[in-house]
């Protein structure tokens, strides 16, 4: 075990949740202080609220990992004595790194979506609203016998080799490979002007685009050879759509009842809920955050109920209209992060050697009290 940097642990971060995930002009990616430094306490945050700032000096963090972005509409200038100014002037005293993962985590495959999904049990949940098609690569590397295994390895860890639900997919087929090692190299098999040949393996997957120079590097850094011999091949397999929120099916239940299984599900004490609560539901619809402007998504494609915070009055009105029930369990639900992306990264990190302890921020940051 090791201790990582920032760069190291926001690497592993966004193999979850990349940034080309995000929604255009969303704020996302490192916003205060600096990730060059060595780091052990990581805490994730929902907000960053003065009251979460203090919590990460008491427990000597040196990374926030925030769902909502600190500095969303640009600053324009940071005075010690305003309460933004004071936040961002404690965090930078206290050599403390501020990282946002925003419409990129709602986007991820295991990010809040995903989580809002699973907390409320719904069957063969499918994205509501698509907001991005993985483009795919084909990486073929050539490797002697001795290090196949290695290599297969790396390229799964770092996310080659997904296809659908399965991972560290590839197929590898043996043959000869020749070299003639030149002046001034310093060869792994073999000696400088004779010509070697050596029983190797092609290895070959699919990789993300997004991933294909973080799979290259590690490919490159695990394998024996002083120079690799590996094809990157464009594909036109169109990869995985992502997107925001998600549509499953529940076991069919009036809306009055899985008011209450929304209640339990996302820990809230009280929800909005718009329609007849005697009305059958069993297709449901869940966008953590302000859904307001996808309720037509939910609509056409067949939603019985469609779950999603802040809902405006007059979307309830249109929702009403349109025969789409609704429920408001609060913006703050998306709270399931803190535990979800602990639990997420935390794997990521034992399973590359880091020493850090990632754990949830516990305070509170609903702004509203239900009376
Ligand atoms: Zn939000």
């Amino acid at each position: 075990m090791k201790t990582a940097n920032g760069h190291e642990i926001i690497q592993l971060f966004e193999q979850f949740s990349p940034k080309v995930y995000a929604m255009e002009d969303d704020k996302i990616g490192l916003q205060i202080g600096r990730l060059n430094k060595k780091i052990d306490k990581v805490m994730i945050a929902l907000d960053v609220l003065e009251e979460v700032i203090d919590e990460a000096i008491a427990k000597g963090v040196q990374l926030i990992i925030a769902h909502h972005p600190p500095i969303f509409r640009p600053l324009k200038n940071v005075i010690t004595d305003t309460v933004q100014g004071r936040m961002i002037e404690k965090l930078l005293k206290h050599d403390i790194a501020v990282y946002a993962a925003h419409t990129n985590l709602d986007v991820a495959n295991g990010g809040v979506n995903d989580l809002l999904a699973t907390a409320l049990g719904l069957k063969n949940p499918e994205v509501l609203v698509p907001t991005y098609v993985t483009k795919l690569k084909k990486i073929v590397v050539f490797v002697p016998s001795s290090h196949a295994e290695e290599i297969r390895k790396v390229l799964g860890i770092t996310g080659a080799g997904f296809i659908g639900n399965y991972s560290h997919c590839s197929f590898s087929s043996e043959g000869t490979g020749r070299f003639l090692p030149g002046e001034n190299t310093n060869p792994h098999i073999g000696h400088q002007g004779r010509l070697e040949s050596v029983n190797e393996v092609r290895i070959e997957t699919i990789v993300p685009e997004q991933l294909l120079k973080r799979v290259v590097t590690a490919m490159v850094k695990a394998h024996p050879y002083e120079e690799v011999a590996y094809d990157v091949y464009p594909v036109e397999n169109k990869g995985e759509v992502l997107g925001l929120g998600r549509i499953g099916t529940i076991d069919e239940m009036t809306l009055g009842e899985f008011a209450e299984r929304v209640k339990t599900g996302l820990e809230v004490d009280k929800v909005r809920v718009v329609g007849d609560l005697s009305s059958p539901v069993k297709k449901v619809a869940i966008l953590g955050g302000d859904g307001n402007k996808y309720f037509k998504h939910a609509k056409f494609k067949g939603a019985d109920v469609y779950i999603t915070g802040d809902i405006y009055y007059h979307t309830a009105h249109d929702a009403m209209m349109e025969g789409l029930n609704m429920i408001d369990p609060g913006h703050n639900v998306e709270k399931i992060m803190k535990k979800g992306v602990t639990e997420t990264l935390s794997k990521m990190c034992e399973e590359s050697g880091y020493e850090v302890d990632i754990f949830a921020s516990e305070i509170n940051t609903d702004p509203f009290k239900y009376i």
